[in-house]
């Protein structure tokens, strides 16, 4: 193995981005300097943050650069060490970005985690037992504070964040309600995965017409709301909250090209006294331990559901974003790169 398959960065999107601002390239891999791990990424996580990385714009985090691999989580193998810490065999997550494999400077703190594959599927650490479970461990537990008997809500609740969301609420004693576009994923969030009820926000394209539906899935009022998606969905949960109700702001995807997502009704923050706090899960890393520990038993034991949907190959890394953007994945997004 001399050469890597890499994806760039080629141009930055305006609105939609398409497949065009993205450039397979081929190159030589560099030999081992000390210190350094070979790593071959078996799978990538594709995941909505990416799409904000794209622009030039001030955020929480710098760019992604053009003509540089893309960012990504990676979980993998170990092929070739010259580090004492890591051997060839060892399964290990990282940010390897989108490419077959790649150099880390292992000594750097966190570049490259050991994962234990004997109860958890490698996969996994990149959803439930990975960054998309811990954040929603963090905005569940942290900001929403759940009590049994409440009634959390959940946007975009058949994907990796939304769907462990829901369950941790469940386990946590709560009603657990959902929102996800189209019946069959609606179906899978309550069979599958435990929901209480999920609504199908496309069939209700108005305010009142969704403010309507949480009304009839919610009859104790909303005492959490997950975000993930913003516009008329908050709104509409706003609507139904009930004093003191608690809001953790993770996501805003309806809004990540650029299209407008007003609040057309902040009053009911202060009629309804309620709580909403954003937070970026990178920044929070005193929790990952403890929301890792309670993730991974509770998939080791079967007692944790998750989809994947996996593309095939590098090269199919761009349509599978692009798609995650729109929905087409059904639960955590990932590219199976062997
Ligand atoms: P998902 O697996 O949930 O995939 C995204 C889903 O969003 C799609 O499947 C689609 O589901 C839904 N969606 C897309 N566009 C819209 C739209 N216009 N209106 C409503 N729903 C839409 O992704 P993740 O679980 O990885 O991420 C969920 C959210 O969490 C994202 O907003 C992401 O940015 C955020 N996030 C935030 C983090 C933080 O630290 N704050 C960390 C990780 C994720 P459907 O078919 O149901 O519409």
């Amino acid at each position: 193995m001399t050469t890597n398959h890499q994806i760039l960065l080629a141009s930055r999107p305006e609105g939609e981005p398409t497949a065009a601002n993205f450039k397979l390239v081929e190159v030589p891999l560099p030999s081992l300097q000390d210190g350094q791990v070979l790593v071959r990424n078996h799978f990538l996580s594709l995941d909505p943050y990416m799409r904000g990385r794209m622009n030039d714009s001030k955020s929480y985090a710098a760019p992604q650069p053009l003509n540089e691999v893309m960012i990504g989580g990676t979980a993998g193998e170990v092929v070739e060490s010259r580090n004492a810490a890591f051997k060839a065999g060892d399964k290990v997550v990282g940010m390897g970005g989108w490419q077959e494999y790649v150099v880390v400077n292992a000594e750097e703190r966190g570049a490259l985690r050991k994962v234990d594959t004997t109860h958890i599927p490698l996969s996994a650490y990149l959803g439930a037992v990975g960054m998309p479970g811990v954040t929603a461990w963090y905005g569940l537990v942290k900001i929403i504070d759940p009590k049994p008997g409440e009634t959390v809500v959940v946007s975009a609740a058949s994907g990796a964040v939304g769907g462990a969301v829901g369950q941790l609420a469940k386990a946590r004693g709560c009603r657990a309600v959902g929102l996800a576009g189209g019946p069959e994923k609606c179906a899978a969030v309550v069979n599958e995965l435990g929901f209480d009820a999920c609504i199908d926000y496309k069939a209700h394209p108005d305010l009142k017409s969704l403010s309507k539906a949480l009304k009839e899935a919610c009859p104790n009022g909303i005492d959490g709301y997950f975000e993930n998606v913003g516009g008329m969905i908050l709104d509409a949960v706003m609507l139904r909250s009930n004093a003191f109700a608690r809001v953790a702001l993770c996501g805003m995807i309806a809004g990540y090209n650029g299209e407008p997502i007003p609040m057309t009704m902040p009053q009911l923050l202060l009629t309804n006294r309620m709580k909403l706090e954003g937070f970026i899960v990178s920044e929070h890393m005193e929790v990952w331990p403890e929301a890792l520990k309670e993730l991974g038993t509770l998939v080791a034991t079967g007692k944790f559901k998750y989809r994947e949907t996996v593309a095939q190959g590098l090269a199919s890394a761009p349509e599978a974003f692009l798609g995650l953007l729109k929905g087409r994945n059904f639960g955590k997004q990932l590219v199976n790169l062997i």
